[in-house]
């Protein structure tokens, strides 16, 4: 991929400036980066991937920045963690509600429309509680020959 590409395929300078803002976030030089990468289509990465296009880009950002970078884009609600194990978790640049498919075999992780899902009951909950939130993780694999 040509550098002219990789640099389509991010977000400007001003518009990851403008996204760290509307969260609080101090635009540090290592946030920006992350966030004009992760911010450049809805996508999920794991940060695994996240610092692999980084080093591509021949950038100084280490692993543990990654790592706290995107705990810090969690906590501030500007990116959506989306856990499928203990070991495998995605950094999620759609902000709008909704679910996903998780394809088993190439470990994709796909977008579903709320809309797509319907929960009929929910377990009992003390009156004190109401729900926040419900994301639903679908996981499929291809169908076991007969
Ligand atoms: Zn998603």
């Amino acid at each position: 991929m040509s550098a002219t590409l990789q640099n389509r395929d991010r977000l400007t300078r001003e518009q990851a400036q403008g996204l760290l803002d509307r969260h609080g976030i101090a635009p540090t030089e290592q946030r920006l980066e992350i966030t004009r990468l992760l911010f450049a289509r809805h996508q999920h990465l794991s940060a695994e991937q996240i610092l692999a296009q980084l080093s591509m880009q021949a950038s100084q950002v280490s692993k543990a920045t990654v790592y706290n970078t995107l705990k810090l884009f969690a906590e501030t609600g500007l990116v959506r963690e989306v856990i499928i194990d203990s070991a495998k978790r995605f950094y999620d640049s759609n902000p709008n509600p909704h679910h996903h498919l998780f394809h088993t075999d190439s470990g994709r992780l796909e977008d579903v429309a709320p809309a797509r899902v319907e929960i009929t009951d929910l377990p009992g909950l003390s009156p004190a509680m109401e729900v926040v939130g419900v994301d639903v993780v679908i996981r499929v694999a291809p169908r076991k020959a007969q």
